[in-house]
């Protein structure tokens, strides 16, 4: 099937490459000369497992081109996928100023039938703008003839097993009223849908609301659980045991009920705040939503507390050691991760930071690099030495089983901030290691 992706992020670019591995011919476009000029070379600009290769020889293979020319690709395409950024805007709503200009620029240019498919995560309402704007420069080009149709098709891929996820998707969402559509949509898919139906067909208002109500109750459990993790320690109370008894209850399930540093990323704060204003604007008053906001924006701080009151607030011209800078591992996004909270309160107070992340380095120069008061260490073991404390904050693999007796030498002081809750503080008294972590 001949495919058009316009926005070649997280999103876009894994879905495209994936849909070429298995036999779609595939053009992706991006206002971003940069990113289209390098990926034609085989540089992919971000991190995830598995993508550069399949990027690599999906290109070679001629099934996955990039340019910047959106009209000849706009031509390409039976299918046009929009996945460009919804970030939010002033008020916290979805911006969906690019989403419409895509829409607008495929009317412009499209000379027959065609399928335009929300990808990004876009408000309930958004496939009928499409639809108005798609139909009113129709209406200008004296094109009223040419035959369209929207589609919501949410995406669910997690960064870090984007590709995998999309490889093997736990379900495809389709929203469509429309028994062509669904047909065109079900053919695309047909090659991830082999072995047990994973499409679930459903009107296009609820597919929106879907991919909302999706990161809506993923950041609900981590808010809970970031409650729970507090009141334990008030309580005498260990999270990671509460954790473990409550998950072995199949109705709730081991899955994200993490205790930690807050969640970050540019979806679960973005998707939550939008959706908020959504209710908003039809009076309805999301009344558990802002509370999962509210337990977030607040847990984002515990790490920077807890340093606080364990130095007695005297942490001016003190370093810091800190692990992991990506919100979340196998990945090189900073967006919205706790990291960046925690350095900027600590930058604030006169304190410095040496930090490490497997992926995240060349993203923390791009953001932070004119600082003097963060040095970015090659290696996690360079990143200690001479540090006051170690801060944990992304629970990369590489973080799990450290050499202790290192890690105290190299610090001034044996203690351990850990806003993933890796270690066993029993283990870490018996090394001597002032340990602290998250609710307990
Ligand atoms: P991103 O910021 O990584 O990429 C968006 C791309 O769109 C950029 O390369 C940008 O240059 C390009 N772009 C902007 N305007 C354009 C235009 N007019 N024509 C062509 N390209 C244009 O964004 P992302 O993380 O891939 O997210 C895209 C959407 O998917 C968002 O709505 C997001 O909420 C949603 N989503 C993201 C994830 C995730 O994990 N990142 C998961 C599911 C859904």
């Amino acid at each position: 099937m001949k495919i058009t992706v316009f926005g070649i992020g997280y999103v876009g670019l894994v879905q495209a490459a994936v849909l070429a591995e298995v036999g779609h011919d595939v053009v992706c476009v991006d206002i971003d000369s940069n990113k289209v000029e390098n990926l034609r070379q085989g540089i992919v600009p971000i991190y995830e497992p598995g993508l550069e290769p399949l990027v690599r020889q999906n290109h070679e293979a001629g099934r996955l081109n990039f340019t910047t020319d959106a009209a000849s690709a706009v031509l390409h395409g039976e299918v046009h996928f929009i996945a460009v950024g919804t970030p939010p805007d002033e008020d916290g709503s979805a911006d969906l100023q690019y989403v419409l200009g895509v829409a607008e620029t495929i009317a412009r240019h499209m000379d027959g039938h065609c399928i335009l498919v929300d990808k990004s995560t876009v408000p309930v309402g958004t496939a009928d703008k499409v639809r108005e704007r798609v139909a009113a420069v129709l209406a200008l080009r004296g094109r009223g003839d040419l035959g369209f149709d929207v589609v919501s098709n949410p995406e669910f891929l997690k960064e870090g097993s984007a590709v995998a996820d999309c490889m093997r998707p736990d379900r495809i969402v389709i929203g469509t009223d429309n028994r062509d559509s669904e047909e065109v949509m079900r053919e695309l898919y047909a090659p991830f849908n082999r072995n047990h139906e994973k499409v679930i067909v459903m009107d296009v208002r609820s597919a929106e609301l879907t991919k909302y109500a999706a990161n809506c109750m993923l950041a609900t459990k981590i808010s809970f659980m970031n409650e729970m993790a507090n009141l334990a320690e008030e309580l005498g109370a260990d999270i990671e045991m509460v954790r473990q008894g409550i998950g072995s209850d199949p109705r709730i399930g081991y899955h994200f009920i993490y205790a930690g540093a807050g969640y970050g990323g540019s979806c679960f704060p973005k998707d939550i705040e939008a959706l908020i204003r959504t209710a908003d604007s039809i009076d309805f008053d999301a009344k558990l939503l802002k509370a999962v906001k509210a337990r977030n924006e607040r847990q984002k701080n515990v790490l920077f507390r807890k340093i606080d009151r364990h130095f007695a607030g005297d942490l001016a011209g003190k370093t810091f050691a800190l692990w992991g800078l990506s919100f979340k591992p196998n990945t090189n996004d900073m967006r919205e991760a706790p990291s960046r909270v925690l350095m900027e309160a600590l930058w604030q107070v006169g304190a410095r930071v040496q930090a490490y992340d497997p992926e995240a380095m060349d993203e923390a120069q791009r953001l932070y690099g004119n600082r003097d008061d963060l040095i970015l260490c090659g290696t996690k073991e360079a990143a200690l030495k001479g540090a006051e404390a170690l801060v944990i904050v992304t629970e990369w693999r590489a973080f799990k089983a450290p050499d202790f007796d290192f890690i105290k030498q190299q610090l001034r002081q044996p203690v351990i901030f850990d806003g993933r809750n890796l270690f066993e503080p029993r283990r870490m008294a018996h090394k001597g290691i002032v340990y602290c972590s998250i609710g307990r």
